[in-house]
């Protein structure tokens, strides 16, 4: 679903993404992880048109998207930090994201705004919200529209344990229904029973690309944690 070929993107002169290639496909759920700074959400943003890189290229469906921006609809992205119009409420958020993305009402999926219990805080402005609060906005507008391909970065941070819980049961369900679900974690021992695979990067390229399954049974461990700390 997507194809990544020799991705390199620099910052001044920190080579940030360095020749990068990957094929992601539905139905995978994708850990992509590696210590700070080695461009995992540089990479998220390259495939959201967010930064635009300095070679290579990335096909959505088989076509070429850098510089593009119709695929976007397709794609449901929950951002480490989400940036909101402050004075907004949340009512008001959602009410601006459904005129920006014009489907109609019967197709939006109201699953985890109501797991949430976001229903009774529609009035609440942005910036009186606590930091879990708009991690769960923010969950809620990536799910909202039922994209092919969910990109959530770090989604878990700054969770309660029951609303993680009612994520990951999301991010399962939504696995099942053969979307492509790409998730950047620091918290190894949350993946372990959701993701199919794993990217690990390393200085700007995946050290390696394996599925949760061979991962483990090559270093016989059934902690993607352990198994992580065998091989690098
Ligand atoms: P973390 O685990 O801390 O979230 P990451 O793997 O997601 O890290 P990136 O955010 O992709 O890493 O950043 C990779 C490197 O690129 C870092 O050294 C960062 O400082 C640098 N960087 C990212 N965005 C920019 C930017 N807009 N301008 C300059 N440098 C940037």
């Amino acid at each position: 679903m997507i194809t990544i070929q020799q991705l390199s993107k620099r910052f001044g002169k920190l080579q940030v993404l360095n020749e990068v290639s990957l094929a992601l496909e539905g139905g995978q759920c994708v850990a992509l992880i590696g210590p700070n700074g080695s461009g995992k959400t540089t990479l998220i943003k390259a495939i959201l048109g967010m930064v635009i890189p300095q070679s290579g290229n990335i096909r959505f469906k088989g076509k070429d998207i850098v510089g593009e921006w119709e695929y976007r609809n397709e794609i449901g992205y929950m951002p480490q930090i989400g940036q909101y119009p402050e004075n907004m409420t949340i009512g008001q958020v959602l009410d601006m994201m459904k005129d920006i993305r014009r489907v109609p009402e019967s197709t939006l999926d109201y699953d985890l705004f109501n797991a949430f219990g976001l229903g009774g805080m529609l009035d609440k402005r942005m910036r009186t919200l606590s930091g879990g609060t708009r991690q769960k906005v923010s969950a809620c507008l990536a799910f909202m529209f039922n994209p092919e391909v969910l990109i959530l970065d770090e989604p878990t941070a700054g969770l309660d344990p029951i609303s993680t819980e009612l994520l990951k049961d999301k991010i399962i369900g939504e696995r099942q229904k053969n979307k492509l679900i790409l998730i950047t974690s620091h918290v190894l021992s949350e993946l372990d029973d959701l993701v199919s695979e794993v990217i690990y990067m390393q200085e700007g390229k995946p050290l390696f690309h394996k599925t949760l399954q061979s991962l483990k049974a090559e270093t016989g461990t059934n902690r993607l944690s352990s198994a992580v700390a065998r091989v690098i």
